[in-house]
């Protein structure tokens, strides 16, 4: 199964991500956790990413197509895999397709999860994520047992620096252009299924569920054309 999580920020796409890649043992690919781990240990990647990252930017296409290109090419990957926010622009969408035509493989299903901008905002000014494992959390809609403790690992839950409310409206500017129109082309594809992001944890996971079971049923076409 390869699927990539297309949305805006806070949509949920981590989430959703972190129950896929849990159930079905499929690895999971989310380039701004791979990036803030860069920007943590102060890799060359991470000294360049952080100022895009710390002003809500996207870091140059470049950069990101080159670090998923090589995550494509570990022997986790093998089965499957779920991209979780990329690609986020043209650039990196055509980027992919070359890496995948290179490779033979195609995508399952794109899962666009659509939401509107005042939940976002709640979403993103209560999200928690874990110093350890990176798991994420929220202080109201999916709070964990014990206050500031990550259920899996028992790691210190902080929040991002870019989820205070002026880098927020810079990354929803950022997405509404560059990455919105990833859509549309994906749409042409036939390969987007849009998901209503409005709702309990579970129940969005049951909208992934059947668009997920569908894309082996309903689109033969698209997995074996090219
Ligand atoms: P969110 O979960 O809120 O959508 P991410 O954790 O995916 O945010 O990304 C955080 C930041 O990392 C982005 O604002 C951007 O600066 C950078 N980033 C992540 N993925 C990409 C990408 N595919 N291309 C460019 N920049 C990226
Ligand atoms: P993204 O990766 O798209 O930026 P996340 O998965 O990190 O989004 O979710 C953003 C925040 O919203 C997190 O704090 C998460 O716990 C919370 N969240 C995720 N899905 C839901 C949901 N269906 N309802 C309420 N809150 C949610
Ligand atoms: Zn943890």
């Amino acid at each position: 199964m390869r699927l990539i999580l297309l949305g805006p920020p806070g949509a949920g796409k981590g989430t959703q991500a972190q129950i896929l890649s849990d159930r079905y043992e499929t690895d999971k690919i989310s380039t701004g956790d791979i990036l803030r781990d860069a920007v943590g240990k102060k890799t060359p990647l991470g000294l360049k990413a952080k100022e895009y990252m710390d002003s809500g930017r996207l870091v140059p296409d470049d950069l990101v197509v080159e670090l998923v290109r090589e995550r494509l090419g570990t022997d986790s990957c093998r089965k499957g895999y779920i991209l979780d926010g990329f690609p986020r622009s043209m650039l990196q969408a055509e980027s992919l397709e070359k890496i995948l035509k290179q490779r033979g493989e195609l995508i399952d299903r794109v899962l666009f999860f659509e939401i509107g901008d005042d939940e976002l905002i709640r979403r993103l000014s209560g999200r928690r994520s874990c110093e350890g494992c990176k798991r994420v959390y929220h202080i109201e809609f999916n709070p964990p047992v014990k206050d500031g403790k990550c259920d899996s690992c028992n790691g210190n839950l902080i929040q991002r620096s870019d989820d205070r409310k002026e880098t927020v409206k810079a990354r929803l500017k950022v997405y509404r252009e560059e990455t919105e129109p990833l859509i549309a082309y994906y749409n042409t594809n036939g390969l987007i299924s849009r998901i209503d992001g409005l709702g309990k944890i579970e129940e969005i996971t049951k909208r992934v569920d059947r668009e997920v079971s569908r894309a082996d049923d309903d689109y033969p076409e698209v997995r074996s054309g090219d």
